[in-house]
């Protein structure tokens, strides 16, 4: 994606100049609170955005830009080049189908095969994602959520895509599912070379799932890097609030006191000036009220839009000393622990 913008039909700027690089075989996560514009990036890939929403900005899928293909091309480029798994398989799925023929639907339409190799492709997509072929032929209520779940997976699949774009694919499912759909989303990814896109609220699934990690806050990516690197150690306020959210094993302190970071954030139609983040950022300074701020580079392969990020020095001078001592947002509220 190359400065992509989507502005909704109504005035509200959902993305605002996303720059995002996505190689074959490798596992991008895309984090970030409800409302920060993760679905619309991943609609406007496929051009699936309601109308009425004006985009801007390059979509390259190996080089071809979505943006400016022809209607005929873009149904031949969803599914067999990129698909999309949503979130929320049961309302994804179609109630009335049996799930083989919902699996066999695309496999047909992309004349990859006969009727009978399409269900025969079903069957075997469905032992690919972990359940009997024989399952083809329940409807989408006789299967649990994370039955469901797998089979929007095996949709996903089911044309050999390059890229497959997976919005909170576990959001609804138990801890224990969930950590069965990632492993099985990470091994397939190995094993057949596509570039996965993953868009999580939770931080912790994105940083053990993905090679990369970008966090989007109103619209924007405010900080991308190596994802177990932007997890531990992020350079962003907002990055770091996010992480922070969630409790580590090993860290006694987090169970006591787990931080947050009151508020919400703002709506696309009324964005405060100079940087979005700053009415929530507790280590805002004055001049955040007023100057905007781009990525820029932390570290190697690290980008961060923060004032206190790689000002000054050539780009990719090492590490940025004034990062360091930077209190975590709402650091200052933790009790001792005894
Ligand atoms: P996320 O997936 O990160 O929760 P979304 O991409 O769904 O965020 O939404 C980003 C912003 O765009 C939100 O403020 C939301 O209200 C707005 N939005 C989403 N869909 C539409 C729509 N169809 N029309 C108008 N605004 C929308
Ligand atoms: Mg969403």
């Amino acid at each position: 994606m190359r400065n992509l913008t989507v502005t909704y039909a109504g005035g509200a700027a959902a993305v605002r100049g996303v720059d995002l690089r996505l190689d074959a075989g490798s596992k991008l996560g895309v984090a970030g609170e409800s409302g920060c514009g993760k679905s619309t990036l991943a609609l406007a890939l496929l051009r699936l955005l309601p109308a009425g929403a004006r985009v801007g900005g390059e979509i390259l899928l190996d080089g071809e830009d979505v943006l400016t293909m022809k209607w005929g091309r873009v149904r031949a480029v969803r599914w067999a080049r990129a698909s999309i798994v949503f979130q929320g398989a049961m309302h994804s799925l179609n109630p009335v189908h049996r799930v083989g023929d919902q699996i066999a639907e695309p496999v047909l339409l992309h004349g990859r095969a006969t009727a009978a190799g399409a269900r025969k492709r079903a069957g075997e997509l469905l032992e690919q994602v972990g359940l009997p072929a024989a399952r083809a032929s329940a409807y989408p209520h006789e299967l649990s959520g994370g039955q469901r779940q797998r089979v929007m997976i095996a949709m996903a699949l089911a044309c050999d895509p390059r890229l497959i774009v997976a919005d909170e694919p576990t959001t609804a499912l138990d801890v224990m599912i969930q950590a069965q759909i990632l492993r099985l989303v990470e091994q397939l990814v190995a094993d057949q070379d596509v570039g996965l896109m993953m868009i999580s609220h939770d931080l912790a699934v994105l940083a053990g799932t993905c090679d990369r990690l970008a966090v989007m806050y109103a619209g924007r990516i405010v900080e991308e890097g190596p994802a177990a690197q932007v997890y531990e150690d992020a350079r962003h306020p907002y990055a770091r609030a996010l992480s922070d959210a969630f409790p580590r094993i090993g860290d006694p302190s987090s169970r006591f006191a787990p931080r947050g970071l009151p508020g919400d954030p703002p709506d696309p139609s009324a964005l405060p000036g100079g940087c979005t983040f700053h009415p929530r950022c507790p280590v805002a300074l004055d001049s955040c009220t007023v100057e905007d701020q781009p990525l820029r580079q932390a570290r190697a392969g690290w980008r961060a839009a923060c004032v206190r990020v790689g000002r000054d020095g050539p780009e990719g001078a090492g590490p940025d000393r004034r990062c360091e001592g930077v209190p975590h947002p709402g650091s200052e509220a933790r009790p001792d622990i005894p």
